[in-house]
């Protein structure tokens, strides 16, 4: 091999087709060999972009101190060393320094988690290799290989188009052009910019129309996006909506803090306190009181719900949406491939003289089309029947693999089950490609509901003849036809109502039913290929008739179903598919009883929608549960409307053209397996599996995660509370302090982090999905709770307070007595943590063992405390003295005297049901 292949001095745009395929060693048709692959890729690595770097290390660690708090302890770090405080100051300072640490590991695991999920959405590209078309994961491309793209496609590498057909690429990812750009295969000047190149289609752009194949000129870090990202290198970020508001918050309550604090040096100063002191004691309470754990334990929470919903198949894309799931209150959802399993079987074919059957299950075509005698039917008796299965199996862009043992279908499971029925009455592909050639398309697309095709007629009866073959919904198809095909090949004018008639007596079974037509174009009447298009088609078709097809319900759909209901969400359908067929299955998965299926207004098509006046919309779309016959661009509207109600949306969708509806839904979802790589792009969240029921999973995630934030919050705001409140009482009625500031600092640096952080672990309350989704604008903190942690901030203070004096009284030293205050103040702590394993139900209730991190997290602060205790070092550095006995069950008396009166509080205010 030349060295020539993926040379960066080659202008590729300014070469003919053929001698890009010879540059880059090549085959215009079979593509590359496997084995020249396998080795190129040994030579130019895999086809993916160099991790983004991000900030470096130092900066990201300095960014640990840019924050308000930090500020002012270092401030008051500086202050005490240059009083000659130095003990002090070094543990202000190994505060800081120990807190920025923690904050870094736990952001950078964060931050791996997310970028970790990334790869669990593997893009693939469809590539010929040895002559035959295969799927491969985007990564594994190499230059040389012929690339095949189709509208939803992502460019999975830099390509020198050298066929194409409608092919329009949006652009945006590289040259911020939002306008889809027409693509062709003509030679360009050299000097051609990258933005106006249009016989290339470059890596991250999206296909949004037509079709294209081209071969890889460049692949991974080589490609103009790669270059592009060695420039920026943008990372995931953690923000979202919350965290930002959080942040926003904490700086407000810091200046306000710090005012409180500044009144407190005042008061002590105007009292004639030692100022040394008092300044120690203002820092305490600025300290103390500053919530410093809280944005680090937002974002770990979250993140740790992204990880328990990519366990549960659902791969969060954009961090916001985990907040937004947990009060999502609608999901709209396609029916095809999400309600049922996607794995179609034509059970049915009617024609209009004959109705036959199917034997055989799924993509195997043993099986046989029979007669209503159950006798195999041959289909040279019908010419209909004929036509029919040609049309299914020719007008079709999908193949099917023998492969293991197992037959498989490439491409759309509506068109491998035509394939398959064909197969079925002996019209396999090998047989259909002797028959018919084809020459030109019109490709299926959600909003024309049909495809076409024009073939060569190869039977020797044709003479040179074309015939035109469609397949497609039922009222697309019956459009277009003007004629119907009986048994012995003559034509008759057409039976619209009795076609209809068949065709909903099919849909009322929960069949899709595909209608099948054509026309043959004699010998003298030739259609250029190049002028197919849909006016060829309006001169008339002959109708030759249905096929129907089974898409089973998948067995999970229906209980998700049910769950939702009971969480008080509404699921509604939205499908392309017949309003009949999608009432059915709406039916089966428990979406519409049997009681509103007749209900006024709870079906809708598309054609309704349009017919509702602007004003009746919104109102209309909340009531109805089934949408047939939506096109992609009513999505959006309905999404819209929904948002107008004030309802949180969550859009699954899975085409092109859905992309614009699940940027507008709060949670634009989108299909791992089946949707295009348009559609992943645009979403918050992806579905691996493609299953309904997952989504279910990732709301019942979503809404455990709030519940977490709110009882981390819920736990550390007294800790805040009480140490201002204890510092501040010091101050103002001029007592000897009863926690010391640097004790002060160990509580706060110690307890988010051993206790606080463990309920980020909390595995979510049964009977989550039982309650009403939680508003949008809800405040975390009902005011209930607001109250309880008032209580328990009042029971820190009184219960330090008087464990101090009593000590002192009974002659402690006045170390002894805060060592005391100190061990009282955490023992509450530790023991209120279990209370807020539930906001409702009592600790008992949830089992006292039940999520070991937390007794991980109070044995680790258990040894913390003893060490601080007895250690004669940390006596030195914290201002401790050890304790005996008796002080130690004084404070477990107190401690858990304390929790009685949280567990009396829990109780009295438990919703009664
Ligand atoms: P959905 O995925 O919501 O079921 P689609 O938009 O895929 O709906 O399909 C809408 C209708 O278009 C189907 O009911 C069927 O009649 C027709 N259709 C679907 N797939 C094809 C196809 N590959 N070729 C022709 N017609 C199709
Ligand atoms: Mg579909």
């Amino acid at each position: 091999m030349t060295t020539t292949v993926q040379s960066p001095a080659v202008a590729h745009h300014g070469l003919p087709a053929h001698e890009v395929v010879l540059l880059l060693e090549t085959d215009p048709h079979r593509g590359l060999t496997e084995q020249d692959a396998a080795e190129r890729r040994i030579r130019f690595g895999p086809n993916t972009l160099p991790a983004p770097k991000g900030a470096g290390l130092l900066i990201r660690i300095l960014g640990q101190f840019n924050n308000p708090l930090i500020y002012v302890l270092l401030v008051s770090g500086v202050i005490t060393a240059a009083l000659g405080e130095y003990v002090d100051s070094g543990v202000i300072f190994g505060v800081v320094l120990v807190n920025a640490l923690i904050g870094f590991v736990q952001e950078s695991k964060a931050e791996a988690a997310l970028e970790g999920l990334r790869s669990m959405v593997r893009t693939t590209a469809t590539v010929v290799r040895d002559g035959r078309e295969r799927i491969v994961p985007s990564d594994e491309l190499v230059p040389g290989d012929l690339v095949r793209l189709e509208a939803g496609d992502k460019v999975p590498a830099d390509l020198r188009l050298t066929r194409s057909a409608e092919l329009h690429v949006n652009e945006s990812a590289l040259t911020g052009e939002s306008l889809p750009a027409a693509k062709d295969e003509v030679v360009l000047p050299d000097s051609v910019p990258v933005a106006d190149r249009r016989n290339m289609a470059y890596s991250g752009t999206l296909v949004t129309t037509g079709t294209g194949a081209g071969i890889v000129i460049a692949t991974g870090a080589e490609t103009e996006l790669g270059e592009i990202h060695r420039l920026v290198g943008a990372a995931q970020t953690l923000a979202t909506p919350l965290t930002k508001k959080l942040a926003g918050f904490s700086t407000i309550l810091t200046v306000a803090i710090l005012g409180l604090a500044a009144g407190t040096f005042a008061v002590g100063l105007a009292r004639g306190q030692d100022a040394v002191e008092t300044f120690t004691a203002a820092i305490a309470l600025a300290v103390g009181a500053i919530p410093e754990g809280l944005p680090a334990a937002v974002t770990i929470t979250l993140a740790i719900g992204v990880a328990r919903m990519a366990r549960r198949r659902a791969v969060i894309r954009r961090l916001p949406a985990v907040e937004t799931l947990g009060s999502t209150t609608v999901i709209c959802t396609d029916k095809t491939g999400t309600l049922t399993t996607n794995q179609m079987t034509v059970r049915t074919i009617w024609t209009p003289t004959g109705s036959y059957g199917t034997t055989g299950s799924g993509y195997t075509p043993d099986g046989i089309v029979s007669d209503e005698s159950g006798a195999p039917a041959a289909p040279e008796t019908d010419q209909a029947l004929r036509w029919s299965l040609l049309a299914g199996a020719a007008c079709n862009d999908a193949a099917m693999h023998h492969e293991n043992d197992q037959w498989h279908v490439v491409g759309d499971p509506t068109e491998g089950a035509l394939l398959v029925s064909a197969a079925k009455a002996g019209l396999g592909p090998e047989r259909v490609a002797e028959l018919l050639r084809r020459e030109a398309t019109i490709p299926f697309s959600s909003e024309r509901r049909y495809m076409a095709t024009l073939h060569d007629d190869l039977t020797a009866s044709a003479s040179g003849g074309q015939v035109v073959l469609a397949k497609g919904a039922v009222e697309q198809v019956l459009r277009l036809c003007g004629s119907q095909l009986d048994a012995d090949g003559t034509t008759r004018s057409l039976d619209r109502a009795a076609v209809l008639r068949a065709a909903d007596d099919l849909a009322a079974q929960g069949l899709r039913v595909i209608a099948t037509a054509q026309r043959p174009v004699p010998g003298h009447h030739r259609l250029e290929a190049d002028l197919f298009g849909e006016a060829t088609l309006s001169t008339g078709l002959v109708l030759t008739g249905l096929q129907a097809m089974q898409d089973p319900p998948r067995s999970e759909a229906v209980s998700a179903v049910a769950a939702c209901h009971t969480a008080g969400i509404a699921v509604k359908m939205i499908t392309g598919d017949h309003a009949t067929t999608a009432t059915a299955i709406a039916g089966q998965v428990g979406l519409l009883d049997a009681k509103h299926s007749g209900d006024e207004g709870a079906v809708l098509t598309g054609t309704d929608l349009d017919a509702l006046p602007t004003g009746e919309f919104p109102e209309a779309v909340d009531h109805a549960t089934v949408f047939a016959r939506v096109s992609p661009e009513q999505k959006l509207r309905l999404v819209a409307a929904l948002q107008d109600r004030g309802h949180v949306v969550a859009m699954t969708g899975d085409g092109v053209n859905d992309a614009p509806a699940l940027r507008q839904a709060g949670i634009g979802v989108a299909m791992g397996h089946s949707g295009t790589e348009v559609a992943k792009d645009a979403a918050d969240m992806v579905l691996t599996d493609d299953d309904f029921a997952t989504i279910e999973a990732a709301v019942e995630e979503g809404r455990g995660v709030f519940d977490n934030l709110t009882k981390f919050i819920a736990w550390t705001l007294p800790t805040n509370i009480g140490e201002g409140l204890v510092i501040l009482s010091a101050v103002v009625f001029g007592a000897t302090l009863p926690i010391l500031p640097t004790q002060i600092l160990w509580i706060n640096m110690t307890t988010a982090v051993a206790l606080g952080l463990m309920l980020a672990f909390e595995p979510k309350e049964t009977g989550i999905m039982t309650r009403p989704p939680r508003a949008p604008d809800q405040a975390l903190l009902t005011s209930a709770l607001m109250l309880r942690i008032l209580l328990v901030s009042a029971l820190l203070v009184g219960g330090s307070w008087w464990l101090f004096d009593w000590e002192l009284a009974h002659g402690a030293t006045t170390a002894e007595a805060r060592t005391a205050a100190l061990n009282l103040f955490v023992a509450v702590m530790a023991f209120y943590l279990f209370s807020c394993r539930s906001l409702t139900r009592s600790a008992w209730r949830i089992g006292l063992f039940s999520n070991r991190w937390v007794i991980l997290g109070v044995t680790v602060q258990a040894i913390g405390q003893l060490a601080i205790t007895y250690l004669p070092a940390m006596n030195a550095t914290f201002g401790t003295a050890p304790i005996n006995a008796d002080a130690w069950l004084r404070i477990l008396a107190i401690a858990v005297a304390a929790s009685l009166v949280v567990a009396a509080d829990k109780r009295l205010r438990r919703p009664r049901r």
